[in-house]
């Protein structure tokens, strides 16, 4: 529906797909399997560092790349699991979630008419950013079930008007981990034309090393592109607190990139949000070096819950296409009789009290996705049993 106010470059974005299915969860109090936010918290002791923040006075703007023990914290962070090295000073920088850094790059980075190839299903915020730089989406479907990248067909989208790529791995909403081969066949092509990619790694801790499948295919690791040769000087990487550390409402995120390409994002960051919650940057920077063990306890938890998840999903009926990482289950609804997703999605939470998300909402070519519908784990173990419980009304 046309909006009589909206500029005609955000036409047809609407309201996000997130905010719609959580409102129709709550119309019928439905189970919300939905939305990507947990339904607990992260660490009690990076909550009181919080709260003891804000107690300590850390209530005015911080500066506008960031607090620099943040950065620093980042910096050690990318090191101690990647090997790649970034100048907090000159080369860090806190955005408002990585939703502000996704905005930021693209306004700094793309001159209008530019294109940015993205991977389709694609972040929904992904588009209307691109829209809002004034430049041009060029997608790449990846087809399920197993949503591999061709290099041929990826390299029929590069023209001469090309700025960059923006990747998302591991990738939501399809539970891919981009291998280290296709990560290549990106990074070729970055080099030999000169492009920037921008690679939003919110889930870069949530990969499930044990494979999907059973097989003996190279196991799921996070690799960041910008730790391919030739690639740190070109990538600008991106990540946040939300997802790692369960804390999606506080909204710190950050950007890496070498300092030419920083000093341009810092132009548009200190005009949209200047800074983020002064506190929120305190506690985040000790949830950054939490010991080893907290990060491979958050991935058993998340692979119990992944596994519970896909088995109940698979006893209910759908096929399931088992992810490599994210917090987030594609799942084949037609061996249950059902072909279309945003039908699904909207008679679920009335029919059985369950709300999950369409991923057409993702799609622009909406047949590629429409027969497959996005479910989230990242809830507790008690929420996805009676999830299941709930979806096996479905097939009655
Ligand atoms: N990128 C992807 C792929 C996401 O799924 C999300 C999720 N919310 C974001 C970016 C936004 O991250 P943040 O909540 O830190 O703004
Ligand atoms: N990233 C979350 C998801 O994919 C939602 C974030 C939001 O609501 N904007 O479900």
């Amino acid at each position: 529906m046309r909006q009589p106010f909206l500029t005609s470059r955000l036409q047809g974005f609407g309201t996000t797909i997130f905010t719609e299915m959580t409102l129709h969860a709550q119309k019928y109090d439905a189970l919300n399997l939905g939305q990507g936010f947990p339904n607990f918290d992260g660490p009690d002791e990076i909550k009181a560092l919080a709260a003891e923040s804000v107690g300590h006075g850390y209530n005015q703007y911080g500066p506008m790349p960031g607090l620099p023990d943040l950065r620093l914290a980042v910096a050690e962070h990318r090191k101690r699991f990647y090997g790649v090295e970034y100048d907090p000073d000159t080369e860090i920088t806190i955005t408002h979630g990585a939703t502000e850094g996704i905005h930021v790059s693209l306004q700094a980075l793309c001159e209008v008419g530019d294109e940015v190839v993205i991977f389709e299903p694609f972040y929904d915020s992904y588009r209307a950013c691109i829209a809002m730089a004034g430049a041009v989406d060029r997608r790449y479907t990846l087809e399920a079930p197993d949503f591999a990248v061709d290099g041929d067909r990826l390299a029929r989208l590069i023209t001469d008007k090309t700025r960059a790529i923006l990747l998302n791995t591991p990738h939501n909403p399809t539970g891919k981990v981009f291998r280290r081969s296709e990560l290549e066949l990106i990074a070729d092509l970055a080099r030999r034309h000169d492009l920037i990619v921008i690679a939003d790694e919110v889930y870069e801790h949530l990969v499930y090393t044990d494979g999907s499948d059973g097989s003996d295919r190279e196991a799921p690791a996070h690799i960041p592109i910008a730790s391919l040769p030739g690639m740190r000087e070109r990538t600008v990487t991106l990540s946040s607190a939300g997802k790692t550390f369960s804390f999606t409402g506080w909204k710190v995120g950050w950007m890496c990139a070498p300092p030419e390409l920083t000093a341009a994002l810092r132009t548009a960051h200190q005009f949209v949000t200047f800074s983020s919650g002064t506190a929120f940057q305190t506690a985040v920077a000790a949830a950054l070096r939490l010991d080893d063990a907290f990060f491979t306890q958050l991935v058993d938890d998340y692979r119990q819950r992944r596994d519970f998840l896909c088995r109940g999903l698979e006893s209910v009926g759908f096929d399931v296409i088992r992810p490599d990482g994210t917090y987030f289950v594609l799942a084949d609804m037609r061996p249950l009789g059902f072909d279309d997703d945003v039908e699904l999605c909207r008679v679920m939470p009335q029919k059985v009290q369950v709300a999950a998300i369409p991923p057409t909402a993702f799609y622009v070519n909406k047949s590629a996705g429409r027969h497959l519908v996005r479910f989230a784990f990242c809830k507790s173990m008690d929420l996805l049993e009676e999830g299941i419980r709930r979806l096996s009304g479905l097939s009655r």
